[in-house]
């Protein structure tokens, strides 16, 4: 059971979650945890305040012992709580990390991870601590002695041998002798016991490979909304619930944008035929969603599913008449990319000229100088990929036709369909992006039509 940000929000919600993970007991629950909502942000915001030696970052400190020990404060109104020492120490450490980076004038990846996690080092103990007071045989897990990663500080790929292991050792005796370990999400550690982080969103890729490693029935992520939808419900207030998502469409659908799963949640779910369930926490009577290998995927081909958006894309396109055609350049364009290590999402090509799409723009300028080594190259920042998921959509014709009607007063830049038969994506500017998702939403899942 994973718990995000705003599922452990406040003493309200915790005490909320504590109470849903003790009517599962029988079901011997390992519970994942968040940070609490807004931590991690501030974390990261706070390093960032501390290398430009602004003063701010001090606020920071304060603010998010402020907010720790609030909780704390209405979950334990009465006596002295060890939990208030607890966050003051990590606190204090924050405040350290910061006066170094303060100091040094320089913030590694590396440093970054140790700040970032410590929203789940307060949260499990915060969770864990009140499970206690309710009645619950609960532990808290630091989430770095569980998941062992490489060293890729900022989104470091957790090591699965070493990871299983640790799940064995730690957290399975604890679940055999009916205790129920709160883990911390988020974070890792290297062999060498240096912290790091799964990435943004990272607690969901914790839940899957600590239950992929267990002999788990189920992933249950409780989130803030009632399952996966077909679209994002803060932008279109009619996106209704899938019961049913297949994984290749939930990774789909992750992949590019929907940020309810984080993308990596699915593939250890796959490998062990695990299914995931998205519930939520502040409607648990709600069937929710659940991911897993559909019965019959024939039998729906052609079905558009949801939409799903991705801001923050930069298209670049490389022109050369002469050469793209020859022998050896489209390679030599994707060894650039390699070489600074930018994935690349979306591909065009045509005769004379190929368009990619990225989403870290921090490594667009060196690949650039590089690409102009091999043809004329154009950048186009701020674009948005939106698109359509669903299932054997190049068995269904017509398809394209309702598409370019829905989108006929939005300037599409690049399309790629066909690359894979469950996802048609469209490229556009950002200030057009929310247009084209109500747009599409509207003509594939509102209405008669839909
Ligand atoms: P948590 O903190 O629980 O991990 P997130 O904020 O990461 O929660 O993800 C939940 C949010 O994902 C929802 O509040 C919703 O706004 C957003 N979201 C985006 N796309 C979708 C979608 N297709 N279906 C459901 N939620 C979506
Ligand atoms: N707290 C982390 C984040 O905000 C991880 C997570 O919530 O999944 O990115
Ligand atoms: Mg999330």
């Amino acid at each position: 059971m994973k718990f995000g940000g705003t599922s452990v929000g406040s003493a309200e919600r915790i005490r909320a979650l504590s109470d849903l993970v003790k009517q599962r007991l029988p079901e011997r629950p390992v519970v994942v945890v968040s940070a609490l909502s807004g931590v991690t942000d501030m974390l990261i915001r706070g390093a960032h305040l501390a290398l430009d030696r602004d003063p701010a970052a001090d606020q920071v400190v304060k603010d998010v012992e402020a907010k720790h020990q609030a909780v704390l404060a209405e979950l334990f109104p009465t006596g002295k709580n060890r939990l208030v020492e607890h966050v003051h120490g990590i606190v204090a450490e924050l405040r350290a990390f910061y006066s170094g980076v303060h100091n040094l004038g320089e913030l590694t990846p590396r440093s970054l991870d140790a700040i970032s996690g410590m929203g789940e080092r307060l949260s499990c103990e915060i969770v864990a601590g009140t499970m206690v007071a309710r009645g619950v045989d609960a532990q808290a897990v630091d989430g770095r002695s569980v998941i062992m990663t490489d060293e890729s500080f900022g989104r470091a790929i957790p090591l699965p041998e070493e990871t299983g292991a640790q799940v064995r050792d730690v957290l399975l005796p604890l679940v055999e002798r009916g205790v129920v370990p709160v883990v911390g999400g988020f974070i890792g550690a290297t062999r060498r016991r240096v912290s790091t982080t799964l990435g943004r969103g990272g607690s969901d890729w914790s839940a899957a490979l600590i239950g992929s490693h267990l002999p788990a029935d189920e992933i249950q992520i409780w989130t803030d909304v009632d399952g996966i939808m077909t679209v994002d419900p803060r932008l279109v207030k009619d996106a209704r619930v899938l019961p049913e998502v297949s994984f290749a469409e939930a990774a789909e659908l992750a992949y590019f944008g929907a940020k309810v799963l984080h993308p990596a949640t699915i593939k250890p779910a796959v490998e062990k035929g695990i299914p995931v369930r998205i519930l939520n926490s502040f409607n648990p009577t709600a069937p929710g969603t659940v991911v897993r290998r559909p019965p019959d995927e024939e039998a729906s081909a052609g079905e558009p599913r949801a939409v799903a958006f991705k801001k923050g894309i930069t298209v670049i396109l490389i022109s050369q008449p002469r050469m793209l055609m020859a022998h050896g350049f489209v390679a030599r364009v994707f060894d650039v990319f390699n070489r600074h290590r930018a994935p690349v999402d979306l591909i065009a090509t045509s005769e004379v000229s190929i368009s990619l799409t990225v989403d870290s723009p921090a490594s667009v300028p060196a690949v650039r100088e590089d690409l102009a080594t091999l043809g004329e190259v154009q950048v186009l920042p701020q674009m948005a990929i939106v698109s359509l998921v669903g299932r054997g959509f190049v068995r269904r014709s017509g398809l394209a036709a309702r598409i370019f009607q829905a989108l006929r007063d939005v300037n599409v830049v690049m399309i790629s369909f066909g690359a894979s038969d469950v996802n048609l994506s469209f490229v556009v500017s950002e200030a057009d992006a929310e247009r084209a998702v109500r747009s599409l939403h509207a003509e594939f899942f509102e209405g008669a039509h839909a």
